[in-house]
């Protein structure tokens, strides 16, 4: 009877160790599988150039050279605008008459995210995060300040005045694009332009919250040499508004780039243009 109850003892205690070594085993076994690795979102998307924040701030972004003009503009301005204007719309010609400026990339640049800002606390939210700066030799005329500094070195190397030397001809508020507006054309002239059966009047002055002026990427110049021309063209400053002579584009550039986002040279009196392909 003793024996027997030794022996059960000893199988029970066999039991027990044998129980406890494989609970420790399971345990240690836990403690050593790795969580997940959480991977970045972009890097599962293999197929195409990885997007995230640090990356579009460092290395700018190059079309894909295979596409056609109008596909290498719309993807450059893909990363610019949420939303891309419908064909045909008031905003697709005003992208069309203006939208030159969204292939700009140049450090410290800001771009608003549409094309029209609605109205003057819009305009203000936007104008609350560029960082601007004066225009050498004049009192009240700022631009971004990339931009002033590009246009300042071209004025470091040419005369090149403002067309009225006044601040208008520089970064305007709202009430300024307005004033201009109503100086030229009205709100028939406005309906004309949204049904799309005017478009030369964009050549001259730009409809309510969407000009050039207001994102302090442009400035009115008085130019007339070929030196004045190639001093602005190498610091990233061109004509880009047909029609409108004085007007100055800052699109951080060289020439040589403006092909690869699409843009097309249109000459026209003798005046070299770099136009939207929409
Ligand atoms: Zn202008």
């Amino acid at each position: 009877m003793k024996l027997i109850l030794n022996i059960a003892a000893f199988v029970t205690i066999i039991i027990f160790v044998s129980i406890t070594l494989v609970s420790v085993h399971k345990i240690s076994q836990s403690q050593s599988i790795q969580p997940p690795q959480i991977t970045q979102e972009c890097t599962t998307n293999s197929n195409g150039p990885c997007h995230n924040s640090t990356t579009s701030v460092d290395t700018p972004f190059i079309p894909d050279q295979q596409l056609d003009d109008q596909q290498r503009f719309l993807a450059a301005i893909a990363n610019k605008i949420p939303t891309i204007p419908e064909i045909d719309t008031f905003e697709y010609t005003l992208l069309r008459a203006y939208g030159t400026v969204f292939i700009n990339q140049a450090l410290g640049i800001n771009l608003p995210q549409k094309v029209i800002l609605d109205n003057e606390s819009e305009t203000q939210s936007f104008q609350k995060t560029i960082t601007i700066a004066l225009v050498d030799g004049t009192q009240e005329c700022y631009l971004q300040k990339t931009a002033a500094i590009a246009l300042n070195k071209a004025k470091s190397l040419e005369n090149i005045p403002l067309k009225s030397g006044y601040a208008g001809d520089c970064l305007r508020n709202f009430a300024t694009n307005l004033r201009f507006w109503n100086k030229y054309a009205n709100s028939e002239t406005l309906t004309l332009v949204k049904t799309g059966k005017e478009t030369k009047i964009l050549g001259l002055v730009a409809p309510p919250g969407t000009s050039q002026h207001l994102w302090g990427l442009a400035i009115d110049l008085q130019v007339s040499t070929s030196a004045q021309r190639q001093a602005l063209n190498e610091n990233g400053w061109f004509q880009t508004v047909v029609s409108d002579l004085p007007h100055w584009t800052y699109l951080g550039w060289s020439e040589n780039d403006l092909p690869k986002f699409g843009l097309q040279q249109k000459i026209i009196q003798g005046i070299k243009y770099w136009v939207t392909p929409i």
